[in-house]
């Protein structure tokens, strides 16, 4: 009796499932034929001078060659003439580069569009081509930046300095704004200071865009097509600092545990452990959208999280990327004790970083890493912290007006929502707007994306025409 009760309830789950799968169905993308394509010869040479100046950014501002950013700021005005009309002189720091284009219809909200100009070092011995040469070979600019992300000033500016040439203006007034210190996380110099800029004439913007997820080719197992994937928020930062105290003496009469000792276990612990899976809003709309969009394995598992939640976190949990969506990470980065071999460090620390799922809160985390510590000697002391960015809609008239111009683009291209792993300057706008998305407008496999702050970082000259195209038509449509 009890059985065949048990059968009927699993039979009906199966049957509610399979009908919501097949009802979602597949989305018809109303693809509008908005984009027509921009050749830019002059593009591929910006954006190779662009290379060639340095703008290597240090936590110490003091360490930067800020001289690198002048070259930088004067290349531009030199390469789009028509666009340095427009430059707000000064007011939103000397080494950032901020322009407003007036729009057709003044009354329309404005939008921005954003980048950053400096990058982070090379080490040259391990690349082909010198990373500061701007080096063109089979198609490809090889250069550090040349992705991330000066493509995206080289290709913003292009834009906007082929219509203007046109005699064309924009639809609505858009304001472009390119920050000087994005690689360094937590300083104010750059977008900090832009978006404060911005603030004092109480600027609201239709939407904000700034880099972000590309078009990858490749990126689930099973999808033929590609996928277009935009950031509507960011995971959070944090760095915990753990520390350790004991009476030293001699290494040759040693006792135990040491604070070093201590530290160390208390690493491995963490290590052994991760913080339970959750289905944050972002991942879940990503889901939602990739399982519409799929074969009916992925409508099914995708569309039917609200069940299937414990199969998705035990795949998920295999794979670094896909870990990282569905759960708040927790890796120790830095060790340090005694600096010689034969004395006791009488204090032993490690460093802990910690990305944070939206909803997930600072407390949470540091009883969570108290827990599984178990050593009340360890101390837990936050160092950083900067909370995920503010969730922004996944649907709607302007994310679906994004994802339009993104498939008029990139044709066969299914866009979906997603969660950023890692940081960007868009977080320090939040204030400015709540349609605040991150994407970079250039398709590319996993192999690609992965030469970003690596060694050989290039982009194809069919990427550079892609990210113009892409642009010219956001901006007048
Ligand atoms: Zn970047």
């Amino acid at each position: 009796m009890v059985l065949s009760l048990l059968a009927g309830l699993v039979l009906l789950l199966l049957l509610i499932m399979t009908t919501r799968t097949l009802m979602q169905g597949r989305s018809k993308t109303s693809i509008r034929s908005l984009a027509r394509t921009i050749e830019a010869p002059g593009a591929i040479e910006v954006l190779r001078s662009a290379v060639q100046c340095k703008t290597i950014s240090h936590q110490d501002p003091t360490q930067t060659d800020w001289k690198e950013f002048t070259r930088l700021k004067e290349l531009f005005a030199q390469s789009f003439p028509f666009c340095e009309t427009f430059r707000i002189p000064s007011g939103a720091g000397p080494y950032n580069q901020v322009y407003r284009f007036p729009g057709e219809n003044p009354e329309a909200l404005p939008f921005l569009l954003t980048a950053h100009l400096d990058v982070v070092g090379a080490q040259e011995q391990a690349w082909t081509h010198p990373p500061f040469s701007g080096t063109v070979e089979d198609g490809y600019l090889y250069g550090r930046g040349s992705f991330d992300c000066k493509i995206q000033a080289v290709a913003i500016l292009t834009a906007f300095e082929s219509l203007l040439t046109e005699g064309k203006k924009p639809s609505r007034t858009c304001y472009v704004a390119f920050g000087c210190d994005e690689e360094c996380n937590g300083s104010l110099m750059g977008a900090g200071t832009i978006a404060s800029y911005f603030e004092k004439q109480n600027l609201q913007f239709a939407y904000i865009l700034d880099e972000g997820g590309v078009v990858s080719q490749r990126y689930i197992k099973g999808f033929e097509q590609d996928i277009a994937v935009v950031g509507v928020a960011e995971k959070g930062y944090m760095d915990v600092q753990l520390s350790a105290q004991c009476s030293a003496g001699h290494s040759s009469t040693p006792t135990f545990p040491t604070a070093l000792g201590r530290v160390g276990r208390a690493v491995h612990r963490l290590e052994s452990k991760s913080m339970p899976a959750r289905l944050t809003a972002p991942v879940k709309a990503m889901l939602e959208s990739l399982g519409r969009q799929g074969s009916f394995a992925y409508r099914f598992l995708f569309l039917n999280s609200w069940i299937t939640k414990p199969i998705l976190f035990g795949v998920f949990s295999k794979n670094a990327t896909l870990n990282a969506l569905v759960r708040t990470t927790v890796v120790p980065t830095m060790i340090e004790a005694s600096d010689k071999s034969n004395v006791i460090a009488e204090q032993a620390t490690a460093m802990v970083n910690v990305r944070l799922l939206p909803t997930q809160t600072q407390e949470e985390v540091l009883l969570w890493m108290q827990k599984v510590i178990d050593d009340p000697a360890v101390k837990l002391k936050v160092v950083r912290f900067t909370p995920a960015s503010e969730v922004s809609p996944a649907k709607g008239e302007v994310f679906s007006h994004l994802a339009n111009t993104i498939t008029a683009c990139f044709s066969n291209a299914v866009v979906t929502p997603y969660l950023m792993l890692g940081a960007t300057d868009a977080r320090k706008y939040q204030n400015l707007s709540n349609h605040i998305y991150r994407f970079t407008p250039v398709r590319m496999d996993k192999s690609e994306v992965a030469r970003m702050h690596g060694v050989d970082e290039r982009i194809s000259e069919e990427n550079i025409r892609l990210a113009v195209t892409f642009y010219a038509t956001l901006i007048q449509s």
